[in-house]
């Protein structure tokens, strides 16, 4: 960036809503705080910046929602509008249950979930805001009072009374100078792909990532091999077969390290990098696994983003309550998904589980099996996110946040990042914002059983 600064004259802009809450982002997070919010009565406002919602899922098309169950997949642990959107893409044959696995949980049509997501919004009553980006915070007196947002009409602003984050970057806070970091170890980024004439049949073995059913190639193999003819960083690579349909098969397997995606030079480098490594991968499998007849169906509307910036709150969630199970009172959702590192700064990636395994796996390598605390017998079988972790430190009492911002340590990150505990910080932020506006309180001053009892009662489970 070139170190000089213009004055931007002030201007009148018009005001394009006012809402009771206003929620910037539109992944299922974003999506489902303002439907739990409409739902209990309020008049919500939903930003997005993108054609459709859905975020990583559907722009970024990662297709896999992990298990709702806790880690014996005897007790469920996770409903809400996680498990109601599930069983809408259910009847339109847009999912596929992969049950008793650590791997995945449920792999969606995320197609289908746009459309879903769509009518969840509209049916709720949300007015929704689509190709309409957040550009600034409009705070008059101290107070946060609007968004200031551009989109095809120009720019405008919304008001509300009180504002949920769910940028995935927390762009909100940062705009709010709100205290933040980016851990110097993020996890990378990811450009995914959906293919045609990937091999035959449907999804992976259980837990071992390495074929992707391929004909006649290992790719990871082939990946570590060819390596610098095809210029492919190491890394890690999955996929699945996307459910209702013959043999497309959407492939995470591009790794763009040291790119920060909430600065504005460094992700466009990670676009087109991701899609030349997509190209990579292509021109690897014809030269190396002829048989296969791949073609390139989709490239995502932007590139996958694991991590950016997170935001101080009044609790940060350390990794080893994660991996404890430490049980909190004003926990607002729970999760069983393992600690799941991609590295920065080495290939691969390293899985700790509840139960004290520890597993790096670095394709074309045999796993390192070891475990990260003894073997005591006694294992917790979930996790928890308290509410505090949701609340930005601040002089704003109307601001909350959902999704991958939320104050979390690297490796407890590393666990509740996934979408199935992501959702319910945004339906947890969403009835929390309810609340406060329904009672005239600071959102720090919402009584944490409360929340959980409404969140209860609207179809979530609280343990
Ligand atoms: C390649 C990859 C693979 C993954 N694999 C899995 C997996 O298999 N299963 C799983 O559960 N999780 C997976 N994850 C993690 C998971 O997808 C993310 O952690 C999760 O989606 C984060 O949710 P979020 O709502 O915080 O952010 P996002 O999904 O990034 O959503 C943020 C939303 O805000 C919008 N937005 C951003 N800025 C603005 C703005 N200024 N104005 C308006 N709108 C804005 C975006 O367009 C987007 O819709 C993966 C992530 C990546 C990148």
């Amino acid at each position: 960036m070139i170190e000089m600064h213009i004055e931007e004259p002030a201007k009148r802009i018009p005001v394009y809503d006012e809402a009771d809450i206003c929620v910037l982002g539109g992944s299922c997070t974003g999506v489902f705080a303002a439907v739990r919010a409409a739902r209990l009565g309020a008049r919500v406002v939903l930003v997005e910046k993108q054609n459709a919602f859905g975020g990583v899922a559907t722009s970024g098309l990662v297709n896999i929602w992990h298990s709702l169950y806790d880690t014996t997949f005897t007790k469920q642990i996770i409903a809400g509008l996680t498990w109601e959107t599930i069983e809408r893409l259910a009847r339109v044959d847009a999912v596929r249950a992969e049950e008793k696995s650590h791997s995945a949980g449920y792999a969606l049509n995320t197609e289908e979930l746009k459309i879903e997501l769509d009518r969840l919004v509209l049916e709720s009553g949300v007015k929704p805001y689509l190709h309409t980006a957040f550009a600034a915070p409009y705070v008059q007196d101290g107070e946060l009072k609007g968004v200031i947002v551009e989109n095809k009409s120009g720019r405008g602003a919304i008001l509300a009374r009180q504002f949920v984050d769910a940028t995935g970057d927390g762009d909100l806070c940062a705009r709010l100078e709100l205290a933040h970091r980016v851990s110097p170890q993020f996890q990378p980024s990811t450009a995914c792909a959906k293919i045609s004439g990937w091999g035959e049949g449907g999804g992976m073995p259980e837990d071992d990532p390495r074929e992707g059913g391929l004909k006649g190639l290992n790719l990871n193999e082939a990946r570590l091999k060819h390596r610098e003819a095809y210029d492919l960083p190491e890394g890690f690579g999955w996929g699945r077969y996307v459910p209702g349909t013959k043999g497309i098969y959407m492939y995470a397997g591009t790794r763009v390290y040291h790119a920060d995606s909430a600065d504005g030079e460094q992700l466009t480098h990670a676009e087109i990098e991701g899609r030349r490594q997509v190209r990579a991968v292509m021109d690897l499998i014809r030269d190396h696994g002829p048989d296969n007849r791949i073609a390139l169906v989709a490239l995502p509307s932007y590139i996958g983003t694991r991590e950016t910036r997170h935001v101080e709150a009044r609790h940060r969630l350390k990794g080893s309550e994660v991996l404890l199970g430490t049980a909190f009172d004003d926990a607002i959702a729970s999760g069983s998904y393992r600690v799941d590192i991609h590295h920065q700064d080495k290939p691969g990636l390293t899985f700790k589980y509840l139960d004290g395994t520890e597993v790096y796996v670095r394709p074309g390598y045999p796993h390192a099996v070891g475990r990260w605390r003894p073997d005591t017998g006694d294992s917790p079988t979930y996790y928890q996110i308290p509410y505090r972790s949701l609340l930005p430190q601040g002089p704003y009492p109307n601001l909350i946040m959902a999704g991958r911002m939320i104050d979390v340590d690297d490796e407890a990150f590393g666990g509740v990042r996934v979408m199935v505990n992501m959702n319910q910080t945004g339906e947890a932020a969403g009835v929390a914002a309810y609340l406060a506006l329904h009672q005239d309180r600071p959102l720090d001053t919402v009584d944490p059983s409360e929340l959980r009892r409404t969140l209860r009662e609207g179809g979530s489970i609280m343990l």
